[in-house]
């Protein structure tokens, strides 16, 4: 079935987002045709002003408006301590917690040999050069599947030898889920039990 140009172009925007198949894209667009202009504009607009408005942190890689991002700039935050995840939504869901009271690394990814990912690929670089400047300990809070595990582990290696202390998370994490999901107690257990690496 084809559609008129206008439409398909929408429909194929649509599709192009993760999780969405040819006939959420379909309803998304015709519910977008449905919309008053006005509301057509602002979901425009939202998009534009998103991706003009915010960047990557300079210092922990997360999503920001503003450079350095407001958990590195913050005054309460513990610097001694750096939480280090793979992904912006991570940041998220350890905020959720309250219980972590440190800095953030995103590295947006893991190590993944047969996806053809490496460290240099990941924010594993610009991590190392945040040692020094009284950090004590590096919390690696990579997802609890094959890729994360083996992330937090080479991670662990480089750290080791410039004396930060590297810990763990438990796994009180469903293994080969995802941090993202996890509930906040979930979350915050896995936090407080971490182990040294
Ligand atoms: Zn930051």
């Amino acid at each position: 079935m084809s559609y008129i140009a206008p439409i398909a172009r929408l429909v194929e925007q649509f599709r192009r987002l993760p999780g969405i198949g040819p006939k959420s894209a379909v309803r998304m667009a015709y519910h977008v045709l449905k919309m008053d202009s006005a509301q057509a504009a602002a979901l425009a607009q939202a998009i534009v002003e998103a991706k003009e408005r915010v960047s990557y942190c300079s210092v922990c890689f997360d999503l920001t408006d503003a450079d350095p991002c407001q958990i590195c700039r913050s005054e309460e935050r513990d610097r001694s301590v750096v939480c280090v995840v793979e992904d912006p939504k991570d940041v998220t869901a350890m905020e959720r917690t309250r219980e972590f009271k440190g800095l953030y690394h995103v590295l947006h990814g893991s190590l993944s040999p047969l996806g053809g990912v490496g460290p240099d690929d990941l924010k594993v670089k610009e991590l190392l050069n945040r040692v020094g400047r009284g950090l004590r300990e590096v919390i690696m809070a990579t997802n609890p599947n094959v890729e994360g595990e083996a992330t937090a582990m080479y991670i662990a290696k480089l750290l080791k030898p410039l004396g930060v202390k590297v810990t763990r998370i438990a796994h009180g994490l469903p293994m080969g889920g995802d941090l993202e999901y996890a509930d906040e107690v979930t979350l915050s257990k896995a936090l407080e039990n971490r182990r040294e690496m």
